[in-house]
């Protein structure tokens, strides 16, 4: 029924309104909680940081204000850089006027948003690296962002210890870009799969393995009466879904 399509559409959308809204929160609040960064954490900021300058599909000011900042922390000769500083020169330059959930909206004020957003960034710089080696080669050796900035930054403890645990047993074996894409969106279904019931989850949004088969039918097989997952199908929807041609700019309030 159209209704079903139009539900469907819906849920297949990628908003820059979350994106945007997830890098706002992860510079301004949960980068706050650390007064200064040094060492491994100031290294895998400056890694994020010139990762998502050259990858971060955003508008004009948003791609400026993530070079600006590169520029600036690649510059500095210091080995301890305090928040404040990041923060004075992020505070000058727009990136968004407050944070609005639209796809991560949850139907709880404490659902979903910054956690949604921060799954959907990281796909979107992993997909993003994929479509672009050339440019992220050299950027990625050192493994996955995602990996590393949840390691060190990530405000829910628990979480990082739970992702911790799986980047430890099946990181090494991640060799290519595309392998990185898939490796994200399966630990993402363990995720799913742990949390499925659980009290965080949202009602409205119930925890599946994704892509659901309305969303990628060609992404589930079925061999000898078991459900198997076809990863080319699921590779391909990844890199569809989390382009930045499949992000919207407008939505409606
Ligand atoms: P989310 O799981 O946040 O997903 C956001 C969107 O991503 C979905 O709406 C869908 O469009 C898309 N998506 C879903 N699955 C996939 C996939 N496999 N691949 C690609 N895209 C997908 N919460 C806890 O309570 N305990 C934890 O241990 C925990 N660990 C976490 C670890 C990490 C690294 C992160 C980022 C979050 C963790 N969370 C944890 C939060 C939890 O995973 C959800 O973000 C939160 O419950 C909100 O769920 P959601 O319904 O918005 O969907």
């Amino acid at each position: 029924p159209l209704y079903n399509i139009i539900y469907v559409c819906f849920r297949s959308k990628l908003y820059m309104a979350d994106l945007e809204s997830g890098l706002h929160y992860l510079l301004r609040v949960e980068l706050a909680t650390h007064k200064t960064l040094e060492g491994a954490e100031l290294k895998t900021f400056k890694d994020f940081v010139t990762i998502s300058a050259k990858l971060f599909p955003g508008r004009p000011p948003v791609v400026k204000l993530l070079e600006t900042l590169q520029e600036w922390l690649v510059s500095l000769p210091l080995d301890k850089i305090p928040y404040d500083a990041i923060l004075d020169l992020i505070s000058g330059i727009f990136l968004t006027k407050r944070v609005q959930w639209v796809g991560c909206q949850g139907s709880r004020a404490e659902l979903r948003g910054y956690t949604c957003s921060l799954w959907k960034l990281f796909h979107t710089l992993t997909v993003q690296a994929a479509l672009q080696p050339k440019v992220s080669q050299p950027l990625t050796k050192q493994g996955l962002p995602a990996v590393r900035y949840i390691q060190h930054f990530f405000g829910c403890k628990a979480c990082a210890q739970h992702f911790e645990e799986m980047a430890k047993e099946s990181m090494d074996s991640v060799k290519t870009l595309e392998k990185a894409v898939l490796w994200l969106w399966e630990k993402h279904n363990v995720v799913n799969n742990r949390l499925a019931g659980d009290l965080s989850e949202d009602p409205k949004f119930p925890k599946v393995q994704w892509p659901t088969p309305d969303l990628c039918p060609a992404c589930h097989e079925e061999i000898k009466g078991l459900h198997s997952w076809n990863e080319d199908q699921v590779l391909q929807f990844m890199k569809n879904h989390y382009n930045s041609e499949n992000i919207l700019y407008k939505y409606t309030e």
